[in-house]
């Protein structure tokens, strides 16, 4: 078999459920390093909370290096009640801020996939969801979150003002939209790009930019505009119809969290996070579960292992350009599923409940299959 060239990840577990989940993705990397003649090199090292105890900091700065210096980097999750009272720069989320604003992740994938497995874990009805695949593409490094000016100021009549900016250039919109077009091309061929072009200029503008580089670039996919909170209400009634949506920072923090919430269950989606190319054409990115540290729960060996594992999917089809071993590791927990194994928190009448540790070797022995 031929050897193909040493692709560096970093594993970055966090806290609380991050190493125990982190774990499982370990165990699958190699798996693939050995069945499949590739060369992951794996590094691994601390983040967050556990980074602060050992160093005094969320990140030290070799870690950061390691972070630009490698392909892909996947989290586990930072945080928890023992480093709440820290100061804000200290706080292990300043860890994340730092790899997204520093590495430029301006974009930020998050699929809402309904399992037909676990269609009853749904708030929605199971015709609603059965069968729901969508990708929400949201800009990560602009808008109200980073706008200038912003904070609190007093004013003449003895009140304080809060004030955020929403702010966005065209090539910030520009640079994301083409992530959703190209996106959209490899699934359903529709983008929806959601803002409030109605009352807002910045979304007027997200409005023109999305729609001229439409009309320049991407005719053969297909576009529609759509206003934000439309958008959330059309989730609800008829999330079926949306393919690959695109918004800005703020608007996708709600739809996206919306749109996991009709899957049921945090411990199952994974995300991902682009940025620019670096030096070699190579996109700079991070993946991490959408799900937090999850402290009630560290330490028992009960956390879904899921999130994390479709997480290092994204990162074999996003960025190692392993498409067919993303399948196959998609194919593997859907296989997992249909055996019936759950962890705790999906666990339903009739099911078997499985550890963190069972649940990652189950997915292993799928792929040996
Ligand atoms: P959480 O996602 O950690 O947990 C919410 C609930 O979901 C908990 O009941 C938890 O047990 C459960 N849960 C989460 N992931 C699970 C999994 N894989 N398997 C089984 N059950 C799972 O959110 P939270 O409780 O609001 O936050 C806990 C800590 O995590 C906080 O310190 C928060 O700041 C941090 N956090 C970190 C990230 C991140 O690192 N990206 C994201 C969100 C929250």
């Amino acid at each position: 078999m031929i050897k193909v060239k040493k692709r560096k990840i970093l594993l970055l577990p966090g806290d609380g459920i991050g190493p125990e989940v982190i774990t499982e993705v370990k165990k699958i990397i190699e798996w693939f390093n050995k069945n499949k003649s590739l060369d992951f090199e794996i590094d691994e090292d601390l983040v967050g909370g556990a980074a602060y105890d050992k160093h005094g900091t969320p990140i030290t700065d070799e870690v950061f290096y390691k972070a630009l210096e490698s392909e892909a980097v996947i989290l586990g999750a930072v945080g928890g009640p023992k480093w709440d009272d820290l100061e804000f720069s200290k706080k292990p989320e300043r860890a994340l801020l730092k790899l997204r604003k520093e590495l430029k992740l301006f974009a930020n994938l998050r699929p809402a996939i309904c399992f037909k497995q676990l269609v009853e874990a749904s708030s929605l009805k199971p015709e609603i969801v059965s069968g729901l695949d969508i990708m929400i593409v949201r800009e990560l490094t602009g808008g109200i979150y980073f706008g200038e000016p912003r904070g609190i100021k007093p004013i003449d009549n003895g009140e304080r003002k809060g004030i955020n900016t929403h702010t966005y250039t065209s090539s910030e919109i520009e640079r994301v939209a083409r992530i959703a077009f190209d996106l959209a091309k490899k699934r359903k061929n529709k983008v929806t790009s959601c803002e409030k072009s109605n009352v807002m200029e910045a979304g007027q503008l997200w409005k023109e930019e999305v729609q001229s580089l439409h009309e320049k670039e991407y005719k053969e996919v297909e576009l529609k505009h759509m206003l934000a909170d439309n958008c959330a209400m059309q989730l609800l009634r008829n999330p079926k119809q949306f393919d690959v949506i695109v918004t800005d920072n703020l608007f996708g923090d709600i739809l996206s969290d919306e749109a996991a919430m009709l899957t049921g269950s945090l411990g199952l989606l994974p995300s991902a996070s682009l940025g620019a190319k670096d030096k070699n054409g190579n996109i700079r990115s991070m993946y991490e579960p959408i799900h937090g540290s999850a402290p009630d729960i560290a330490g028992k060996r009960i956390a879904n292992p899921i999130a994390s594992i479709l997480s290092f999917s994204m990162a074999l089809r996003y960025s190692l350009n392993l498409e067919k071993e993303a399948d196959d590791l998609d194919n593997a927990v859907q296989n997992v599923l249909d055996d019936g194994l759950r962890t705790k928190d999906i666990l339903s009448k009739g099911k078997k409940e499985v550890s963190t540790e069972t649940m990652g070797n189950a997915i292993i022995a799928c792929l040996q299959k």
